[in-house]
């Protein structure tokens, strides 16, 4: 049987994904050839590109809307650059909830000003800041939906009337949003969508040709939408499993169906931690992330213990980010509610044992 994988990234992907995907590499579409030797510009590979772009902007309802569904390279952290770089003239401001929003604000000032609208790195980012003010003189707005590390989520996003753009790594189709909000959108396909090697964008093309440097051909948005996401070789497997996983969540019911089941999840775990005299949260409660839950034993010396017992029930990926400690469980859309009922059994015994 497989193991409970609570990784936090490259995460578990649905077992008929896993199955179609590894069919693939043999064998694609019964021609007697593998998915990743034959060309990105055959019709059947053209096929796949095409539908994993329109199934992206169809589950996040973004369809005919003016919008544009990308898959690049380089992984959401080729992301902080790449917005800044077509999208930043003078001045950009940045929510900073944690070490991506951190690296992204790196990024960004290489570019211009950059405006820090909150931080919630006072309390080693178990929270995410509110009530700032955004300047209306700038660029963009640029924040994390889903800190990965911190396991914090951002449940309410400030109204700002301008470019909105948001990294949603490790939440995209995980909740109902009005994605329509948002002006551009990434995420690395590792967290909650397919193997490392590509990156999802989704950019409403009015928002681009507005800086006044000149863009490499890689790094503008604008030429990989002119050529169909197709500008240099793209990651032809991760795009395959992707849009296998896209399917198999449309199939579901889309982002309705698996955000019950998201909850469902979130509030099985949670509830134990707060029950759970043995245990306590990271973050505050009404930030808490409905992907990674972080949490800490309240006597460290039960760690060994608790590592053996988790270890032994199959479960894998609970260790926390070294930046945290503790543990973290990240409840991809992938992952079934079981495997969360096998770690509150886990907890639950330890409770006994104690
Ligand atoms: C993992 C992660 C990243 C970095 O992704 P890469 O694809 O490894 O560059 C950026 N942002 C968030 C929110 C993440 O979880």
């Amino acid at each position: 049987m497989k193991k409970h994988n609570f990784s936090a990234g490259p995460c578990i992907l649905p077992e008929s994904v896993l199955q179609k995907a590894s069919e693939a590499i043999v064998n694609f579409n019964n021609d007697n050839l593998s998915l990743i030797e034959i060309s990105h510009r055959s019709k059947p590979f053209v096929d796949v590109m095409e539908n994993a772009r329109s199934l992206a902007l169809e589950l996040l309802g973004l369809e005919n809307k003016g919008y544009k569904a990308l898959f690049l390279h380089g992984g959401a952290s080729t992301q902080f650059l790449m917005t800044a770089y077509n999208l930043l003239n003078k001045k950009a401001a940045y929510l900073n909830t944690g070490t991506w929003s951190d690296k992204a604000i790196k990024e960004a000032k290489l570019f211009g000003e950059i405006v820090e609208v909150a931080s919630s790195k006072d309390k080693n980012f178990n929270y995410i800041p509110k009530g700032y003010k955004i300047p209306t003189d700038v660029d963009y707005f640029h924040c994390t939906s889903n800190n990965t590390i911190f396991g914090t989520q951002i449940k309410n996003f400030p109204e700002f009337n301008g470019v909105n753009v948001c990294d949603m790594s490790s939440d995209i189709f995980s909740r109902q949003l009005d994605f329509s909000k948002f002006d551009l959108i990434y995420a690395g396909a590792q967290k909650n969508m397919g193997p490392a090697g590509t990156t999802l964008v989704i950019i409403k093309e009015e928002i681009l040709g507005k800086v006044n440097r000149a863009i490499p051909s890689m790094l503008d948005y604008k030429v990989h939408i002119d050529k169909d996401s197709m500008f240099n070789t793209p990651a032809v497997f991760p795009i395959y499993v992707s849009m296998l996983t896209l399917e198999w969540l449309k199939e579901l019911g889309g982002i309705p169906f698996i955000e019950k089941v998201n909850n469902q999840k979130a509030t099985l775990l949670y509830n134990e931690i707060d029950r759970n005299p043995l245990f306590k949260g990271y973050a505050a409660k009404e930030d808490r992330s409905h992907m990674n839950a972080t949490f800490n034993l309240v006597d460290h010396s039960l760690t060994e213990t608790f590592d053996t017992m988790w270890k032994e029930a199959q479960i894998n990926g609970l260790n926390g980010h070294r930046s945290v400690g503790g543990y973290r469980a990240s409840m991809y859309n992938a992952l079934p509610l079981f495997s969360v009922q096998a770690l509150v059994d886990v907890m639950q015994e330890l409770e006994r044992k104690a």
